[in-house]
């Protein structure tokens, strides 16, 4: 089959779209044909060789398609499903495990389903498990019009949460403000000072940061005393090691690194998070912006956009032509 290979840790060039063999599902898994694959930030992390992976692999975890065979005979060949945890996902074919597959509603657009369940259910942990928003509850957001980042804006707005988003450009601005966003700023101007000028003189109660590196300092320095910094990414390269002092120096703050994993660990809570994700696309509540789509095998040029910050909402590959 077609896919995209890893033959070595390095920057997007290390993708080639090359010819592998099929994979075989072990127990307990479905071999799925895939449709349209979703590109995650993560992505980029086991293509660099930041999170472990021994090369050669075949790079994603996510997607949409149709079951080919299921070899418990539970799922019928030809079901159109959803996925997030199938590594190899940047494939015609991929092997998920059954408890992990989702069946996809009609009325859900096929790039939309592809991308719609690693950073949906993200958001979904983020303001729902990591700390509860609740209306009236302020949280600033880095990275606010990137994939996860307007899909946790709307679930914040929609709460009656006011949501302070952090993005680049002008164009990431409106975007943020469409999502619901009560106030954008860019990463130019001190955002510790803007949040508390914006926010009665107050810290936020939480800030979702996914940037990392270059907005972690400022974070911590945006939040209320007692409040929680949620670093759940590292867009920007991963934060340095730092003196747990400074958590007192801030007031007392909570710290979290998060991971989907153990938000979503338990079958029930990933049916639950998955549930909510869909039915929230269904009945129109959550966008989900598909903001670029490449074929299969320009994945080393989505690599590079999303890198190099010049996407907005969540990206897919077609695998294959249909839509
Ligand atoms: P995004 O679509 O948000 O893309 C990343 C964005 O980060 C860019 O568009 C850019 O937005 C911003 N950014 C800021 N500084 C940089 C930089 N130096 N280089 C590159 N980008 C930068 O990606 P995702 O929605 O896929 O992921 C967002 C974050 O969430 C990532 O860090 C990812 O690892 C993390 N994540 C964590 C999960 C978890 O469970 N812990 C699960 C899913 C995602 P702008 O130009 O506006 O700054």
């Amino acid at each position: 089959m077609k896919a995209i290979q890893v033959t070595r840790h390095g920057g997007p060039e290390v993708m080639e779209y090359t010819d592998v063999p099929d994979p075989v599902p072990g127990p307990g898994q479905v071999l799925v044909a895939v449709d349209v694959a979703g590109i995650n930030y993560i992505d980029t992390y086991y293509r660099e060789g930041l999170y472990h992976s021994a090369p050669p692999f075949v790079p994603g975890s996510e997607g949409t398609g149709r079951v080919v065979e299921d070899p418990a005979g539970q799922i019928a060949p030809g079901t159109v499903v959803a996925w997030c945890s199938a590594p190899g996902s940047y494939a015609e074919k991929v092997v998920v495990d059954a408890d992990r597959l989702v069946a996809v509603p009609q009325d859900i657009p096929q790039h939309v389903a592809a991308t719609m369940l690693l950073q949906g259910m993200t958001a979904h942990y983020l303001v729902n498990g990591v700390y509860p928003l609740a209306a009236g509850d302020s949280c600033l957001i880095t990275a606010g019009a990137g994939g996860v980042g307007l899909l946790a804006t709307q679930l914040a707005a929609h709460r009656g949460v006011r949501v302070f988003s952090v993005v680049s450009t002008k164009e990431k601005e409106e975007l943020a403000y469409e999502a619901g966003a009560t106030e954008v700023f860019t990463y130019s101007e001190n955002l510790a000072e803007t949040v508390r000028r914006r926010n009665g003189g107050r810290g936020v109660d939480v800030v979702y940061d996914g940037v990392g590196r270059d907005t972690f300092g400022e974070s911590l320095e945006a939040v209320r005393p007692r409040g929680t910094v949620c670093l759940f990414g590292a867009a920007s390269g991963p934060v340095e090691p730092f003196d747990p002092q400074l958590l007192n120096t801030h007031g007392s703050i909570f710290l979290t690194r998060p991971s989907l994993g153990a938000y979503t660990a338990d079958a029930d809570e990933f049916r639950m998070r998955a549930q909510a994700i869909t039915q929230a696309i269904v009945d129109g509540t959550l966008n989900v912006r598909v903001g670029g789509v490449y074929p299969l095998a320009d994945a080393a040029r989505a690599h590079r956009d999303l890198q190099e910050r010049r996407t907005t909402g969540s990206l897919v590959l077609e695998v294959t032509e249909s839509e």
